[in-house]
This record gives structure tokens, sequence and C-alpha cells, in this order.
């Protein structure tokens, strides 16, 4: 049916075992293939599966099913159905949640997020979007919806070559900004100018969470982009300022207090740097700070000076917390593993001559749910930490 790979045998296990990725140096003959194109997956005569292949890439297949199946629409209904199905289970509270979490959901490079009616797709790779016909009319015929966006992701483009990938609307009319509800707190989305697919849905829970903690506290929220954190803290703290170098999120912030008929006087909206505004902040003013910067490290070359980025951040923002006081802290770079965020936590508190109690930690929600056999897919570290003395 499509071209054929062929695997050294002693590359065979981790893949035949359910890791949807196949290297480069695993491949031990191809038929001729161009970068996007579906191929049999062999050892030997076993077939292992069905991917599509990318020659620019150190990851040269990813496996779409371990079946000898045609990849089209109906392929792909199926697929949708199945995964439709679980969410319906499962994600609560929320009328805007991750649909499809590309490797993790058994879909490599695809990301779809579902805002109310709209539904924001994010091709990751060559031979996703090269599906993108079959994978558009199955995704209206499962879910329905009012309109299909396209954004895009310029770092894959980088990656992968040859992508398209420009942002377009895929279906229906466009509506640029849609009012989510999560947990009862309003949100306005834009799909458009917004960052990724226009809001961390993956911190729904985490959001929630801190809830039971921000209660009468004067609460700062770094890199609050359009103020998820805020929104949540303002219910129950005294005071909270939201902190983000983006002039737009934090225009958002605000409206987002104002959707949700929180006094925007009694709050703060910051457009700066976080590391800047961090060092002149105030001692012992705040009594919670929340940490939530974007990836540290793309690649795993950029790990070791990640580390030094979070130990400096967090040891910063323990410095200015008093006694008693909780310091929320994520990090959402998958090459940094908890057990290495843990340590980075630890060294922040020695560098502060404090101790720091693990008083809640979590990790993704339902919806970003990782599978076991692509530990790539977990990525996001959660710690709400009390600071007291040694
Ligand atoms: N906590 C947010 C998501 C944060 S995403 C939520 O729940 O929705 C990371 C944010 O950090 C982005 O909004 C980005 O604009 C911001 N950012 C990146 N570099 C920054 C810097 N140096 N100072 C302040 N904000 C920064």
């Amino acid at each position: 049916m499509y071209p054929k790979i062929f695997i050294k045998p002693e590359r065979v296990k981790n893949i035949q075992s359910g890791h949807p990725w196949i290297f480069s140096h695993a491949i031990e003959k191809k038929d001729n293939l161009k970068s996007g194109d579906l191929c049999e997956i062999y050892s030997k005569n076993v077939l292992l599966g069905i991917g599509y292949y990318n020659a620019e890439t150190d990851i040269a297949v990813r496996i779409l099913t371990r079946k000898l199946q045609k990849i089209d629409e109906i392929f792909f209904v199926s697929r949708f159905e199945e995964l439709k199905k679980g969410r319906e289970l499962y994600v609560k509270d929320t009328n805007a949640y991750r649909m499809i979490f590309g490797e993790s959901d058994g879909i490599p490079g695809l990301i779809v997020d579902k805002y109310a009616d709209t539904l924001v797709l994010q091709f990751h790779t060559l031979g996703i979007e090269l599906l993108r016909n079959y994978i558009v009319e199955a995704l209206k015929k499962v879910f329905k919806p009012d309109c299909i966006f396209l954004k895009e992701s310029v770092h894959s483009k980088k990656i992968e070559k040859n992508m398209s990938n420009s942002p377009k609307l895929l279906y229906g009319k466009l509506k640029e900004e849609i009012a989510i509800i999560e947990n009862g707190f309003s949100f306005l989305v834009n799909i458009v100018q917004g960052q990724k697919t226009g809001f961390f849905l993956d911190q729904r829970l985490n959001r929630k969470s801190i809830m039971e903690f921000t209660e009468k506290k004067k609460v700062i929220n770094f890199f609050s982009y359009t103020g998820g954190f805020s929104v949540y803290a303002a219910k129950n703290a005294k005071e909270v300022a939201s902190v983000d170098i983006s002039k737009e999120a934090i225009s958002y912030a605000k409206k987002n207090f104002q959707l949700n008929n929180f006094d925007v006087n009694k709050h703060k909206f910051i457009a700066d740097d976080a590391f800047e505004y961090l060092k002149n902040l105030k001692k012992d003013y705040y009594d919670m700070i929340i940490l939530d910067p974007p990836s540290f490290a793309r690649r795993k070359s950029q790990v070791t000076q990640a580390i030094k980025a979070y130990i400096t951040l967090n040891s910063k923002a323990l410095e200015k917390l008093p006694e008693g006081g909780i310091l929320v802290s994520s990090s959402c770079t998958a090459h940094i593993d908890e057990l290495t965020f843990i340590k980075i936590l630890h060294q922040s508190a020695v560098n502060t001559g404090c101790s720091l109690k693990v008083l809640h930690s979590a990790t993704q929600p339902f919806d970003h749910a990782y599978n076991l056999h692509f530990p790539e897919g977990r990525y996001l570290k959660f710690f709400v930490l009390l600071k007291g003395k040694i």
C-alpha cells in the first residue's frame, strides 16, 4: 500500500512496545521516500505499523497505527470519535480543552484545542500537515464545530522544513475572540493574536488548586499571560498583581478581571520584564508569588542554562517572600523532569537560607494526559510551596 521501511533488529523493542518515534539511525533500509510520505514499517517481514517519514529530522518516522490500514478520512474519524468519548467522560467544568494531544493521543504532530464551538489546530510536523484535508473533513464530521482555525507553529516550521503552516481559516466563520468558561470563570481568548492556540489550557486544574491558598493574601503572578492564575486568585485574595512582558496579554488580563466582575482598581496590571520587576520588588509585601515562565530549553543542549535560570528566578522570588509566604512555581520545560525540578527548588531554598514544604504538586490535566510509552509527553511540573525557617 505504501513504500516500506525496515528497522534494524536491535532497535525494534522500544518501537514494538509502544513508542511512536523511529530515529534515523534505527533504519536498516528503505524504499525511495520523500519527506512527508506515508510508509509501512517492518522488522524483517513483521509489520510494526504505518507512519510518516521525514528525511530532515532525527526522528525519521512517527507511527500513526500499528495495523495495516489506509490513512484517510475514515481512519481519522474513528480516532477522533474515540478521543471525543474519553474527553467527554473525564474533562469537566470547562468548554475549552485539548481535544487532541499529538503523540500522547496516537496522532503524532497534531494538536487540536477546543474553545467553545471553535477548533484551533496546530501541525507540528510536515507529515501530519500533508494529511490536512482528511483531518479537517474528519473533524467536521465528529465534532461539528462552527469554525476550524489553523495556528502557525513557527518552531516546528524551522525544524521540519518545507511546511506551509501559515495561519488560516480552514472552515466556517472566524470568531477571533472567544469567551470561554473554565471552572465558573470567564476568559476572553484571542485565537488569532494569542500565544500558542490562544490560552494555556494545561494549567486549568492548577489554577483552580491555588484558590485553597489565596484567601486574604496579597498575590503577585509573574508570567501571567491573560491573567489565568490571577483571576482565580482574585476570587478570595486581598489584591492581585499580574506581570507579563506582553502588553497585549496584560490588556487581556485586565479585560478578564472586568469580565469576572472584579474591581480593576483594586488590582495591578503590569507590562514589564518579570526578572527586572522581581529584582525591584518590595521585600515581604506579597505573601504569595506565582511563577509560570515559558519553556527555558527547547533543546537538550540548553538544559544546563535552563537549570541555572530556574534557580535564579526561584531564589529571587523566595528572597522577596516573608516567612509563611507561599511560592507557586511551575515549569513547562519538557527536558527538565520532575526530580530535576525538585532539586532546582531545593537549591533555591538553600540559596535563600529558608526551608520549603510542598503543600501541593501536580502535573497535566486529563485532556493533556501523557502516555507512559511516550515519556516525552510529560512536561508540566507544578508546586505550591510554603516558605519557612530552617
Ligand atoms: N500562567 C499563564 C501562562 C503563562 S505562559 C496562564 O495560566 O495562562 C508564559 C508567559 O510568560 C507568556 O504570557 C509570555 O508573554 C510571558 N513572558 C515571557 N518572557 C517574559 C519575561 N521576560 N517577563 C515577563 N513575562 C514573560
